[in-house]
Formats: structure tokens, sequence, C-alpha cells
């Protein structure tokens, strides 16, 4: 096999992300309801373009090396992945919350990648398809909203910030029963028994139960 045939494999999924914007109008349809500002709402449409790019990337190592090796590195996904994801993250908000959150859904991704492939290897599994890639981007650009918004409003002296749920059904129970609740801002909002700052909070121990796939949003008020 020769370098130039590893490169054209190892970029094999990439010639998908001349398609990256077919992937826009279902961001959109999933951020139209979330109660923030249309700019906002794009920019959650960028973000998710960008994260599934990412996951798109680091999914293509694992090809790669099981290409070459018959076997999966979960390190190698990680590092690829932290790496890519800390950079889209950057151009939003860099501060302890990001930079550790990157390490732990890199590692997370990684992790549960490796432990549904190592025994079980197909290319055209779900954990290196786009779809995974599209439900990553839609939890991982709303973490970086929220928290960029959160941060910003804390920089510009808001004192409040008020939990909004987009109640069309779809809302997961707790995050009903927190809708439209008000607290100082520096205290946590309780969902579900989790302390959260803002909605996609995992930093005070709340898991994807309470943060994966999440249209809820914050607003901030003097
Ligand atoms: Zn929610």
């Amino acid at each position: 096999m020769t370098y130039t045939q590893n490169r054209e494999q190892r970029t094999m999924p990439l010639s998908k992300l001349s398609f990256d914007e077919l992937n826009r109008p279902e961001y959109e349809e999933y951020f139209s309801k979330v109660r923030v500002s249309d700019e906002e709402k794009q920019k959650r449409v960028e973000a998710a373009l960008q994260i599934e790019e990412a996951a798109l990337l680091g999914f293509s190592t694992v090809q790669y090396d099981y290409q070459i090796n018959k076997m999966i590195s979960w390190l190698s996904l990680q590092k690829a992945l932290h790496e890519s994801f800390r950079k889209v993250a950057k151009q939003y908000v860099d501060d302890d919350f990001m930079e550790n959150h990157v390490r732990n859904t890199a590692l997370n991704i990684a992790l549960t990648t490796y432990q549904n492939l190592q025994n079980n290897y197909s290319e055209d599994s779900y954990w290196l398809s786009d779809d995974r890639a599209v439900n990553i981007a839609k939890t991982e650009s709303s973490v970086i909203l929220d928290r960029t918004e959160y941060a910003e409003a804390k920089r510009k002296g808001y004192r409040y910030k008020r939990w909004d749920t987009v109640m069309d059904g779809k809302e997961r129970e707790t995050h009903g029963e927190v809708n439209g609740q008000i607290v100082l801002i520096d205290e946590p909002f309780e969902v579900g028994g989790c302390l959260m700052m803002h909605p996609c909070d995992d930093s005070m121990g709340a898991g994807a139960d309470e943060v994966a796939n999440c249209r809820c949003s914050s607003t901030y008020l003097k």
C-alpha cells in the first residue's frame, strides 16, 4: 500500500465534508425553537457544522488505524477529538469549564467508540457514522454556546438568569420543571437532582441524561 493510497483512505470520510451544508437544514430545524435570538441560533448552527466536521475527522483516524493495524486506538481518537473540539470551542469561549469539558468529551467518545468496535469493527457502524457526528454536534454546539452566553452575561454584569425550556412535548420532564425559574447568576439551577449553572453544564455532576440533545437556554437579566 503506497503512502498516497493511505492518505486517500485516511481522508476518505473527509470527502463527505464537502457535503456538510446538507446537514445545515437539520441543525437549523433542531435549533429553531431554542429560545434565543436568531443570531444566537445561527451561532449554534455554525458551531454544530464545525463540531460535526471535527467528529468525522476523529472517526477517520479510527478507520485509518483499523486499515493499517487491524485494531483501533482509543488514545489516537481521544487525541484527535480533543485537539479539534478544542480548536472549535476556543473560537467562542476559553475558560476552565470548556477546557475540562472538551477533554472529558473527547475521552468519553473515544472510550465508547473503542468499547463498541474493538471486537466488532465495521466501517458502516453507527459509531463511525455521520448520524453519530450529527448527534455529537447538536449537543456539543449547545454546550459551547450556552457557556459562551453565560460567560458574556457575567462579563456584562448581569445579576440573574432564567432557565428557558422548549416546551414542545419533547422536553425532559426535569427540564420542564425548571422552566422559567430565575436564580442569581452565580447560583446553580437544581435540575432533576443535579446542579447546573446553565443548560448543558456538566461541571457539577450532571450526566448525559441531563445534557445530551438539550435545547434549553438561559436568559440573563440585569
Ligand atoms: Zn433541556
